[in-house]
């Protein structure tokens, strides 16, 4: 029976066994180092947070795996000899494998501070990240203040967690706006403006050069590029992420940022594949990025990987980009591809809306001289992504697609509509008259 082995029991780890499975009665083993049973990173926060325990953020109980014939080893791989197919282990040992699926996730980023390393230093990434903010940042008594270092989704996610126990958060952000490397300049400034209104005191452009510690080695304040030294008892690093693959070095597994990988997720090594945050593609599908840190691309690598392991050889095609988040209260949501400032294109256009008061905005982008749909971002209004998936295909123009955008508003109906609204705004800076449509349960659900 051919013998698979996963390494890493995140999302693309696991879909991957659970689809073979479905498809084939193949021995296979997934290890790991992070925790015995599989749980859902994104919902780590809301363990912080106290809204569910842990365990509930299991999917699947713990006899699932057994009774499915997934065995599951928690330990650490520190090497892989692919030649002799086989996995040296922390513990003691080896393993051998017929085909190998690495599928390793994330590290938090590191960019050699003096201090780095101290207790009381953490990324927000895995559970043992979890226990120890939990242990260091118990409530506004034991942590008087918590320093983030890094402006992107994760580190807005930790100030939320901390400011739900009410911890003074500094949240030091190297760009001049927050998230302005990917989100367009009005976004970003009314998600400043809602940091600010949560009471967490932002400081943009200022860089992190010093965590200093107190006389037993545990974070006691830190030094910025502005003089400033803050007071704290906890330093959260959530300046992005990177591909957790130094145990490869030696492998002779081609690696760039992350494990080199084909459209079949294939690496240069035969029988050995790549899939999830750890997986970079030689070259971007489409306009998507060789590297794509998102639950749902790890869950596709996996039900593709698996397709191909069971000699259904299938190619990774994850479509158009999409993304969703929140920043504190606000929904983000993203499709197709909507570039910051710095990063547009010159063929590339923004149509922009924000409310007068509310916290809701949307930015769409087109192309320059066709005027076809290119993206949209969306905050405090939620769209459907299969409306924008089908637009996107069909090449749809931004007329268009402000005309039946409250076919696209996944909001119920007594919730606000801001489509007249946003409709109005762009006829007065365009000069032209579009009448939005009414919502047509028909057109939604056609297929056309
Ligand atoms: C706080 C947070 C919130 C997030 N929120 C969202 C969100 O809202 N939406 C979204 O799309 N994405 C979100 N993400 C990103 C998403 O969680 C990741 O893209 C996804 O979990 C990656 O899955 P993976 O299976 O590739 O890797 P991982 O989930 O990282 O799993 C890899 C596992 O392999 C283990 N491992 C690594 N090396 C070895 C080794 N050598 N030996 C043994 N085991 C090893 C690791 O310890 C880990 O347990 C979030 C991430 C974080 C950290």
């Amino acid at each position: 029976m051919e013998n698979i082995v996963i390494i890493g029991n995140g999302i693309s780890g696991i879909t991957t066994a659970r689809h073979i499975r479905k498809l084939s009665d193949k021995k296979i083993t997934i290890i790991s180092a992070e925790t015995d049973y599989f749980f859902s990173r994104t919902a780590l926060m809301y363990v912080y947070m106290g809204h569910m325990k842990f365990e509930h953020t299991q999917p699947y109980e713990n006899w699932f795996w057994k009774k499915n014939r997934i065995d599951l080893v928690n330990d650490f791989v520190t090497a892989i000899n692919h030649e002799s197919k086989e996995l040296v282990l922390k513990k003691g040992g080896s393993m051998s494998y017929d085909k190998l699926v690495i599928a390793t996730g994330s590290k938090p980023n590191k960019f050699g501070w003096p201090g780095q390393d101290l207790d009381g230093v953490y990324g927000m990434y895995s559970k043992q990240d979890l226990l120890g903010i939990e242990k260091n940042a118990p409530d506004n008594e034991q942590c008087k203040r918590a320093v983030i270092v890094g402006g992107g989704l994760i580190g807005i996610e930790m100030a939320e967690m901390l400011r739900s126990r009410k911890i003074p958060v500094t949240f030091l952000v190297r760009e001049k706006s927050f998230w302005n490397g990917v989100l367009p300049d009005g976004e970003s400034q009314l998600i400043n403006e809602h940091i600010l209104d949560h009471h967490i005191d932002l400081r943009l452009d200022t860089n992190l050069e010093e965590i200093i510690a107190d006389e037993k080695g545990y974070a006691k304040a830190v030094r910025t590029d502005k003089g400033d030294i803050i007071d704290c008892n906890l330093v959260g690093l959530t300046a992005g992420v990177t591909p957790n693959i130094d145990f490869l070095k030696e492998s002779g597994i081609e690696i760039g940022r992350g494990v080199k990988v084909n459209r079949y997720l294939e690496t240069n090594i035969q029988d050995i594949y790549a899939i999830g945050d750890c997986a970079e593609q030689h070259e971007g599908i489409g306009k998507r990025r060789p590297i794509e840190a998102v639950w749902y691309t790890g869950r596709m690598m996996g039900e593709t990987l698996a397709q191909t392991i069971c000699d259904n050889k299938t190619k990774y095609s994850p479509g158009h980009w999409f993304n969703s988040a929140k920043f504190l209260d606000i929904e983000y949501q993203t499709y197709g591809w909507v570039n910051s400032m710095r990063n547009k294109p010159d063929y590339e256009e923004h149509f922009h809306w924000r409310h007068s008061t509310e916290n809701t905005c949307i930015t769409i982008s087109y192309e320059k001289d066709t005027k076809e749909f290119l993206g949209i971002n969306t905050f405090g209004i939620r769209m459907r992504h299969e409306i924008f998936d089908r637009w996107l295909t069909e090449k749809k123009d931004i007329y268009f697609v402000l005309e039946y955008l409250k076919d696209a508003n996944f909001d119920p109906e007594f919730f606000k509509n801001y489509e007249q609204q946003i409709v109005s705004k762009f006829n007065s800076e365009f000069n032209s008259n579009i009448t939005p449509k009414k919502k047509s349960w028909k057109r939604i659900f056609s297929k056309a």
